[in-house]
């Protein structure tokens, strides 16, 4: 088989870099490694920036995030139960943020690939990466007993913190940074309808929560858990009364309790591979970079990268100009850490760590009362959670 870019991985990075490069005349081929159900069925973001549906409706898969997606024009944070609000509209001249999750965001984008086209191999197992330092790469896979093989111009890794991509490198070529937090995430999704129209940030002296939804009447509820809690030692009734309690006496009595249809447990952190470029591989997405959900930018940030690299692909390919891949790297990292930053302050701000004393929570505290009462503390906020633009 042959094609210009080979993409490894069928998740946002590597759907949102398949349209954007058929759009631009280029031959794709998606190499996934589980199913298209599993992959639009995982329950995973839901909160988008500008950036990301403008995205959307550029590549015309943006019909149904118009017309379910939840616009949401700021935000509620808590403090000790406190609330207070934040409009990023006024302080962002119009900004917003949409709920939609990734699984719809998944399914727009499978259905447009099947009407373009796009060639998407699902149950690609032990896929193997090599001439990449070369000018001839090649991705070998399984299916069945069947042993395949990819020829291509250039390889684009999207597979996730995980996956094979990054892992091709050698290890003297790589450059990263990471950031463990000493807690999880517990999640559910239960359909109840959200305790608020918008979503609330809760920074409780026995750890963060954070409620949010998935439609008028789909909740998805988080907690700070501890990094070993396991979800069966949390049923649905500790979960809520523990939510109840630190999402503050002003939302208790509008929580609607019901059975979670989902649970799970997610580790925090934060990662940045700067090798995004290695001979002819490109990293994007998750295979470069992690955030904690905090800031909701881990989708976002995958977007962000392959509309740069898709641009930098489109001038390859079209004009025969490298100068947009060499600086694919520098144009992705300037927004990637921004983004790591936000995620890590915001962290920071609302959770509960295990080494923190009275002082630190007195830091805590004293921040977000500065936040809550200055316009100027407000607009940073803002401005990072609705999405910086492309080129910051
Ligand atoms: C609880 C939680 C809440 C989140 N909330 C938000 C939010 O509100 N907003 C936001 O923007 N982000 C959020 N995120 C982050 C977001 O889900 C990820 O950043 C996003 O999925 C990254 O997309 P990706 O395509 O880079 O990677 P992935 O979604 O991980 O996709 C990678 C794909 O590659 C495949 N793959 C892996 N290895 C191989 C291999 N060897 N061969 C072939 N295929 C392979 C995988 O199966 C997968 O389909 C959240 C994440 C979690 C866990």
């Amino acid at each position: 088989m042959r094609a210009q870019v080979g993409i490894i991985g069928a998740g946002p990075a590597g759907m949102f870099l398949a349209h954007l490069l058929h759009a631009a005349g280029i031959k794709v081929v998606v190499l996934e490694q589980r199913d298209r159900a599993y992959v639009e069925g995982r329950v995973r973001a839901g909160v988008l920036e500008q950036t990301t549906v403008q995205l959307m409706h550029r590549l015309g898969i943006g019909a149904r995030v118009a017309r379910e997606g939840l616009v949401h024009a700021g935000t509620t944070l808590c403090v000790d139960g406190e609330p207070f609000h934040v409009d990023f509209a006024d302080l962002t001249d119009g900004g917003a943020v949409t709920v939609y999750g990734q699984s719809e965001v998944m399914k727009d984008l499978n259905l447009a690939a099947d009407d373009r086209g796009i060639r998407i191999i699902y149950g690609a197992a032990n896929v193997t990466l090599d001439g990449l330092d070369g000018d001839h790469p090649a991705v070998s896979w399984t299916k069945g007993k069947t042993m395949r093989r990819l020829a291509c111009d250039f390889v684009v890794g999207c597979d996730g913190y995980h996956g094979v991509s990054r892992a091709s490198i050698p290890a003297d070529q790589l450059k990263t940074f990471e950031r463990v937090y000493p807690f999880g995430w517990l999640g559910i999704l239960a359909d109840v309808p959200p305790c608020n129209h918008e979503l609330i940030y809760a920074n409780h002296q026995r750890g963060f929560a954070l409620a949010s939804m998935r439609s008028p009447t789909r909740s998805r509820c988080y907690l700070q858990c501890a990094a070993d809690d396991r979800v069966d030692e949390w049923s649905d009734e500790r979960f809520w009364d523990e939510f109840s309690e630190r999402i503050g006496a002003s939302f208790t009595a509008r929580i609607v309790r019901g059975p979670s249809f989902e649970k799970s447990i997610a580790p925090l952190r934060s990662f940045v591979c700067e090798t995004m470029r290695w001979g002819r591989l490109f990293l994007a997405g998750d295979a470069a970079h992690i955030v904690p959900p905090t800031g909701a930018k881990g989708m976002n940030l995958a977007a962000a990268d392959v509309i740069v690299l898709g641009e930098a692909f489109a001038a390859w390919y079209g004009a025969g100009d490298s100068s947009g891949l060499e600086d694919y790297p520098r144009r992705a990292l300037d927004r990637i850490w921004k983004a790591e930053r936000f995620s890590w302050w915001l962290t920071n701000l609302t959770h509960r760590f295990p080494h923190m004393d009275v002082f630190d929570r007195h830091m805590q505290i004293a921040e977000l009362s500065y936040l809550k009462r200055s316009r100027a503390a407000q607009t940073a906020f803002a401005e990072n959670y609705v999405g910086l633009p492309l080129d910051f």
